[in-house]
């Protein structure tokens, strides 16, 4: 059983993958909130860093757990944030087996325990249960093209399993839970060495690197600002009635990976060029949401567009990252290393 510290105002929320790049973000709005809130996290993708500024708020608790174990918690649970699962390609790919047992026997075991509560659930699925669309742009109504058999099925399918859970859970009056497909999202404590375009870019443009730009570049994403996307978290997890389906949350704006590439180097000056890289296998080709349920339900749209959202980005990047000296490198260091050593330990 969790030790957790007692607090008498607000709600008591758990928040499973709160160290991570989102979960830290949603920890820090729910305490400003008036929350009690208790982050659960085996750190395999998030870091204690990202809690540090949290470390000493009288209603926050982090504890180290694999959410893949069943576990229990010592105080009534209000709301249950579903976030444990690394996103980022490369990391989730790492441990498929772990990644798919995250997101199906990890979830179902927070749903369980949201069941036991009578607390509300949040799932952060993911705009990877449409694969690589033949729809464009993405409705929550198109049922996906998932290659079932590929190097993302960890993910993608482990996502879409959740969801299933989820909705059967919510049919069968056990669980109050809720459905969040979420595009793109970055933004300050993405982790330097995470792997995904955003992060990788912007570490490559302080460091003076050509920026990894994978296949033609023509592919697109559409990027969500963090402070956007978790205020759309929030909001479906308190909206009444249950919505009883998924949810998109992500910004509209969609740029191809070049694009993203030439506004990240306008943005920081940087001057080392772009370097081709293979594309990935299954990467999909395009991507962008219709927000138009979360706009109706929620009455939710992104505020910060990418140049905006970049700009902060990099902010903080320049703050947690010192640009590599050439002669570290020629000394034969791993630079990178360092860098993320640095940003990991503040
Ligand atoms: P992240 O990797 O930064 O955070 C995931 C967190 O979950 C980490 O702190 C990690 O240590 C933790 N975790 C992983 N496996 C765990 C396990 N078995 N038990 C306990 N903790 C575990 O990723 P993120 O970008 O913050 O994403 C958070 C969630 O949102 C994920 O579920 C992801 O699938 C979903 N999501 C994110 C994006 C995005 O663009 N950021 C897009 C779609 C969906
Ligand atoms: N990508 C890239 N360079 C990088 C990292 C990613 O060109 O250094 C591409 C990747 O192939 C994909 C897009 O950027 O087409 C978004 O990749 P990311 O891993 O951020 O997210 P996802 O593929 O899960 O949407």
């Amino acid at each position: 059983m969790l030790q957790t510290n007692n607090n008498s105002g607000g709600k008591t929320i758990l928040v499973a993958g709160g160290a991570g790049f989102l979960g830290s973000h949603l920890c820090e709005r729910l305490l400003g909130q008036g929350n009690r809130v208790i982050c659960v996290d085996n750190y395999l993708s998030g870091t204690k860093a990202n809690l540090a500024h949290l470390r000493n708020h009288p209603s926050f608790s982090a504890v180290e757990q694999d959410i893949c174990t069943k576990f229990a918690v010592g105080e009534p649970l209000d709301q249950i944030y579903n976030l444990a699962c690394p996103a980022s390609p490369p990391r989730y790919q790492t441990d498929p087996v772990h990644t798919l047992m995250t997101s199906v026997g990890g979830a179902n075991n927070l749903l369980q325990m949201a069941a036991e509560h009578g607390a509300a659930f949040l799932q952060a699925s993911t705009s990877e249960v449409y694969g690589d669309p033949e729809e464009h742009p993405q409705r929550e109504s198109y049922w996906g093209h998932v290659n079932c058999t590929g190097p993302r099925a960890c993910y993608d399918e482990g996502k879409r399993a959740a969801e299933t859970l989820c909705f059967d859970r919510l049919r069968r009056g056990e669980v109050d839970a809720r459905v969040a497909r979420i595009f793109n999202t970055y933004g300050p404590r993405m982790q330097p060495d995470d792997g995904r375009i955003i992060s990788n870019f912007v570490v490559q443009a302080l460091r003076g690197e050509p920026l990894t730009i994978y296949g033609s570049g023509e592919q697109t994403r559409s990027f969500c600002y963090v402070d956007d996307l978790v205020r759309g978290l929030i909001a479906l997890m308190n909206v009444d009635p249950n919505p009883h389906q998924p949810v998109n949350l992500g910004n509209p704006g969609e740029f191809t990976v070049n694009a993203l590439a030439e506004q990240v180097a306008a943005l920081t000056g940087a001057g080392g060029g772009v370097v081709k890289r293979p594309l990935p296998v299954d990467d999909p080709r395009c991507r962008r949401p219709v927000i138009d349920r979360a706009a109706a339900l929620l009455g939710w749209k992104p505020e910060v567009a990418l140049s905006e959202g970049l700009a902060l980005t990099v902010a903080w990047f320049r703050d947690n990252l010192t640009p590599a000296r050439p002669h570290r490198k020629e000394a034969g260091h791993d630079v990178t290393a360092q860098l993320v050593a640095k940003a990991e330990h503040r």
